[in-house]
């Protein structure tokens, strides 16, 4: 089936959340150091994680199924296309690490990382959409099926990051906010 989609609209999304993701980063970074949440080795590897956040929504395996399901400019079929965007999901869910659908399967030594990415993306999606980090948590924690070890991270990271100091995680961002970030890390 072929539908006609609207590019810009996607890549502006896209973009939108990718910054976003990044912005989360450079938020909460400094206090995840200083708290001891992560080693050297795994504070550089997730570095290289929010460069390349979401970066399968290029392949050719996610884009068309996305763009077509978010930015269509005739109207689809949902039903019929059901199960082709579904594959995409399951296609970035498993090439995609940060998320708990993938990570609870993981046995490697990078869980640590995948988790704060996690948050970061939940910080940025609470941005973009006005459902904050906490709340969403609250809401899907059950059903995550992390092992005991990585949910007991979680907790806790989540736990640290409650406070005055990052109370702009769980709030909508400000233009101002935005400006800050771009001023001093950009
Ligand atoms: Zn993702």
């Amino acid at each position: 089936m072929e539908i006609k989609y609207d590019a810009w609209a996607f890549f502006a999304d896209y973009n939108k959340h990718i910054k976003f993701v990044i912005y989360a980063w450079l938020t909460i970074r400094d206090f995840i150091w200083e708290q001891g949440l992560l080693t050297d080795a795994e504070y550089k590897k997730v570095n290289n994680l929010i460069a390349l956040h979401d970066d399968s929504k290029m392949s050719k395996e996610e884009y068309n199924a996305y763009a077509t399901w978010f930015f269509p400019t005739e109207d689809v079929d949902r039903e019929n296309f059901k199960g082709e965007f579904k594959k995409a999901v399951a296609h970035h869910k498993q090439a995609n690490l940060h998320h708990f659908e993938s990570l609870r399967n993981y046995k490697g030594p990078w869980w640590r990382c995948y988790i704060i990415e996690m948050i970061c993306d939940y910080i940025a999606m609470g941005w973009k959409l006005g459902h904050f980090i906490f709340e969403y948590y609250d809401e899907h924690k059950e059903e995550m099926g992390l092992p005991k070890e990585y949910q007991e991270y979680l907790d806790k990271v989540l736990g640290l990051l409650k406070q005055p100091r990052l109370h702009m995680i769980a709030e909508p961002i400000s233009k101002d906010y935005i400006k800050y970030l771009e001023l001093t890390y950009l």
